[in-house]
């Protein structure tokens, strides 16, 4: 079915090139074979058995980001996800994976446990490693993150500690959160403060503990039975429960459970599927509450795949202007150049695809760089502390939990939308 899908979407392609105005790749390499009209080509080409597989094929297809820029423009509609699942898979299936990944997506990421154990055993590993940038910046393993400078993993895990429910007498709703690992080990502050917004306004959070990666790692390297079973643990784990929404503070989890989810597991995920929500998109849709804002300057970066994946760009915004001065960057949208196996391959490609970012954020004058993903949180605080820029890095529900009223009903002082001029 994937080729067959894929070889649709490849027909719609009208080689117009509109693609290569906006791809983050692309406008870094000016390299055809790295934007999806060059990509296609390939597609078309290897699909049709005029080329073969090769390291300069799994190079090209690699070093494409995944943001979904080039769909969410493209004027003939083609579903380039589509065609980059089918290559990815085809590049796992003829070439292999390296067999240390192959181990921890079919082995360790499936089982919490053994991900715990081995994430702090090398972490315990690198407090032996020289070398420390802005204080905070060191830990996570660094043959799992590559050079990357990244915040300590958290002490305790927030699947550990949110194990059992806080209960509250009369809650309105009782949602699910689905964590996702770069909030589990790494940004803990970020799901107590989704935990406690939510809580505020009466709606109990339930954290299943067994709940496991969402996959997103294994679909990257074409690996569609890890990502199947990851899939399917999830869903077992989440339908044990009795929940009237799953909620997410991750852009690219929200879209894996949402999207890739419903490929792999068919029609009969379609109830829980409806059910799941970006937590700003909640927020808009399912609560009222009133916030005291600090007198602060923030800035919003989209991340990809809440902006381009799912169409999620005004009600972030509409959070933070509730709670502090919004102050726009220049094109907020641009790709921050973080991004799971992309950066870790590509590091120096995604540092240059920062900078442009970063230097936005510095134009911005805001003390604050917001956004509502933890791999765009990643990426940020990594490029600030390379500029030496004293930034703060938050998530969205961080800066909403510093401002929201007690029990969410205190009076409302709207903060203000300031447009940066350019
Ligand atoms: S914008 Fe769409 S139709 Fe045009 S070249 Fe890119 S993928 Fe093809
Ligand atoms: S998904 Fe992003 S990186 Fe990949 S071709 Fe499209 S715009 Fe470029």
């Amino acid at each position: 079915m994937g080729i067959e899908e894929a070889k649709k979407e490849i027909a719609k392609c009208a080689k117009c090139g509109k693609c290569r105005s906006v791809c983050p790749v692309f406008l870094e390499t000016g390299d055809e074979t790295r934007v999806a009209r060059g990509r296609i080509s390939l597609a078309e080409a290897i699909f049709q058995g005029e080329i073969y597989y090769s390291p300069e094929l799994r190079d090209y297809i690699y070093s494409c980001k995944k943001c979904l820029r080039c769909q969410a423009i493209c004027p003939s509609g083609v579903d380039f996800s589509t065609i980059m699942d089918a290559l990815l898979e085809g590049i796992e299936q003829n070439m292999g994976i390296p067999p240390l990944a192959r181990l921890i997506l079919r082995h360790v990421l499936p089982r919490r446990g053994l991900f715990d154990f081995v994430l702090n055993l090398v972490s315990f590993g690198q407090n032996f490693l020289p070398g420390e940038r802005r204080g905070s910046l060191r830990h996570l393993p660094l043959f799992f993150m590559g050079r990357r400078w990244v915040p300590p993993l958290a002490r305790q895990t927030v699947l550990n500690k949110h194990r059992h429910t806080k209960k509250l007498a009369n809650p309105r709703m009782r949602v699910g959160f689905f964590v996702g690992c770069l909030t589990n080990y790494v940004y803990p502050n970020m799901a107590d403060s989704l935990i406690n917004v939510l809580n505020k306004l009466d709606i109990e959070v339930v954290v299943p503990s067994k709940q496991v990666c969402c996959g997103i790692p294994a679909k990257s390297l074409g690996d569609t039975t890890a990502a199947k079973k990851l899939a399917q643990k999830n869903r077992e784990v989440f339908e044990a429960e009795d929940l009237d929404a799953i909620v997410s503070g991750c852009g690219t989890c929200t879209l894996t459970i949402k999207r890739d989810y419903l490929k792999m597991l068919g029609d009969s995920w379609r109830p829980m599927h409806d059910k799941i929500y970006d937590i700003n998109v909640f927020l808009e849709k399912f609560t009222q509450y009133e916030t005291a804002p600090i007198d602060s300057t923030v800035t919003y970066h989209d991340p990809c795949h809440l902006r381009w994946g799912q169409g999620i760009i005004k009600e972030p915004r509409n959070v933070i202007k509730r709670c502090a001065t919004l102050k726009e960057m220049e094109t907020p949208e641009r790709c921050c150049g973080g991004g799971g196996v992309f950066s870790l391959i590509y590091r120096d490609l995604s540092m240059m695809i920062g900078d442009h970012k970063i230097k936005a954020v510095e134009k911005s004058g805001a003390e604050k760089v917001v956004t509502s993903c933890p791999g765009c949180m990643l990426q940020l605080s990594d490029l600030a502390a390379g500029k030496n820029l004293p930034v703060e890095t938050l998530h969205v529900v961080e800066l909403l939990d510093r401002t929201l009223k007690k029990n969410g009903k205190e009076g409302v002082v709207a903060g203000q939308t300031v447009e940066v001029s350019t």
